[in-house]
């Protein structure tokens, strides 16, 4: 008979080399420069990788068992959501517009998210973000994943749901977020961790899971809250990566100072742009609201953007470059966004309403210097177009920033009554632009943003060449899911839906 021989225990710290750092090998015929030929590419000096910290010291046994845990209990309640037909608890049917938007442009972007860590984790040279960046790959997927799935059961019952893959790749609001992500995946491994694990994890995923899941809490939504949950202990690990990555760059070499501001000052604004959408669904989009952009922004941004700089100072960075300007926006932008929304809303695969009296006296509270100035005038004019038997449409095509892709909507900084216009020149062409921020991004480097793909002008190309309905085609556009709430039939099948369960 065999003796078992029991294995030696191994302690947390020797179990995490083991698993992680004693992974890598030394190349013996192949050598640094063939195996990672990307590392150097951006011009960011690395003098020695193992200086790269992971502060979590998590293995990928223990990575598999804690996530299996969360799957468990997010697919238990996901299941109870569809069998109890959760989707009748939401307030009301308006609120579904966010998730539509949610679905179509953040749940692709996670999926992006996946590619990307993936491909730098094969580009980084040392085994400590190798391995961090495989476990962001793993999340990311997970999270495109629990939302597809969490969402798939309002598709079984509204509009707007079905088509958010090739929605995500030719509507032109969604545009936006995807350019953000095709920049990011198309820079070098470097610029890649600050687009994401700082702009879009510290800056964005800050202000779109905390507010914005108590925001589907608020308004009973089981499933969205139940993935934001389970994708929240996640987002504390890649923030923490973004960081480490920021800080790991300003102490290996004093030449990698000013290349991480430049992207510190490019992704910031980048961010800034793409959370102006994230702003109409937090002021505009939820019928119970949690809180204002405003109040969201002070805490999340100016709080732990303040403390977050202040922590930087000390290697040399400065706070982004246009900070300032972002502050100015933070009381129009998600005003701006909706009117932009509402008057194309033949052209939205959501609905969009004007704001009901209650509505109105909410933003009147939460914005008091701009709300009723600048904004209520536009919005009862809709409103008295709508009481008078017609609808407020903008059937002209919008002019799109080269670099945000949003509609140059906005207002100057220091003029809430002027749009902002800005263009460039280059290579004979010209290149429209919505802010200074925008501008600038395109300055440091045209000949990547001329090869953007925008909306508009592919509507215009062949084989579209202007056709409405061949566009509304093409971007798998049903008219069910587009327009006004009030005539919609979401809204129609909801409360009907909803006046029999309550009869029952
Ligand atoms: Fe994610
Ligand atoms: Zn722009």
């Amino acid at each position: 008979m065999d003796i078992k021989k029991t294995p030696k225990k191994l302690n947390v710290k020797e179990k995490y080399r083991l698993m992680t750092r004693d992974l890598a090998w030394e190349p013996s015929y192949r050598d640094e420069k063939e195996i990672y030929p990307y590392v150097d590419y951006e011009g960011i000096k690395v003098h020695d990788w193992s200086k790269w910290e992971d502060p979590f010291r998590l293995t990928m046994d223990a990575y598999w068992k804690y996530q299996a845990e969360k799957e468990r209990k997010y697919y238990a309640i996901i299941d109870a959501h569809a069998q109890n037909n959760g989707h009748l608890n939401v307030t009301d049917a308006r609120y579904l517009t966010a998730i539509k938007l949610f679905l179509q442009g953040i749940s692709p972007a996670e999926y992006s998210s996946h590619r990307g860590f993936a491909r730098v984790g094969r580009e980084f040279a040392g085994v400590g973000p190798q391995v961090a960046c495989q476990m962001q790959s793993i999340d990311e997927i997970r999270h495109a994943q629990t939302q597809v799935h969490a969402m798939s059961n309002y598709n079984k019952f509204y509009n707007g749901f079905k088509d958010f893959a090739s929605q995500r790749d030719r509507i032109w609001y969604n545009s936006v977020p995807r350019s953000f992500f095709d920049d990011a995946m198309s820079a070098g491994p470097f610029e890649f961790l600050i687009a994401i694990g700082f702009s879009f994890e510290y800056v964005l995923t800050n202000l779109l899971f905390v507010p914005f899941m108590s925001g589907a809490a608020y308004n009973g939504d089981m499933a969205t809250c139940t993935f934001g949950f389970s994708a929240q202990s996640d987002e504390a690990r890649h923030m923490t990566l973004g960081l480490e990555c920021i800080k790991f760059m300003l102490e290996q070499d004093p030449d990698n100072i000013p290349i991480v501001q430049k992207w510190i000052d490019k992704w910031f604004w980048r961010g800034c742009r793409l959370l102006t959408l994230v702003a109409a669904m937090m002021d505009y989009m939820l019928p119970k609201r949690v809180m204002s952009w405003r109040e969201a922004w002070n805490i999340y941004g100016v709080e732990n953007g303040n403390a977050l700089f202040r922590d930087l100072a000390r290697y040399g960075i400065k706070p982004p470059m246009h900070w300032d300007d972002v502050e100015k926006s933070i009381d129009h932008t998600s005003h701006q966004i909706m009117l932009g929304l509402y008057q194309w809303k033949f052209g939205t695969a959501f609905h969009s309403w004007t704001p009901t009296a209650s509505d109105i006296e909410w933003l009147k509270e939460k914005y008091p210097t701009t709300f009723e100035k600048y904004y209520l005038p536009r919005w009862e004019y809709a409103i008295a177009q709508k009481e008078a038997g017609g609808e407020y449409n903008n059937f002209g095509l919008p002019k799109l920033c080269q670099v945000c892709q949003l509609p140059t909507l906005f207002t100057e900084p220091d003029d809430p009554t002027q749009l902002c216009h800005r263009e460039t020149d280059y290579e004979g062409e010209k290149y429209h632009f919505c802010s200074d921020g925008c501008q600038h991004v395109f300055e440091q480097e045209p000949e990547k943003y001329v090869q953007a793909w925008l909306p508009m002008t592919a509507m215009m190309q062949e084989p579209l060449k202007g056709d409405l309905a061949a566009w509304m085609e093409w971007v798998s556009l049903e008219p069910t899911a587009a327009g006004e709430y009030a005539s919609s039939e979401d809204k129609a099948n909801f409360e009907k839906w909803r006046k029999q369960v309550s009869t029952d």
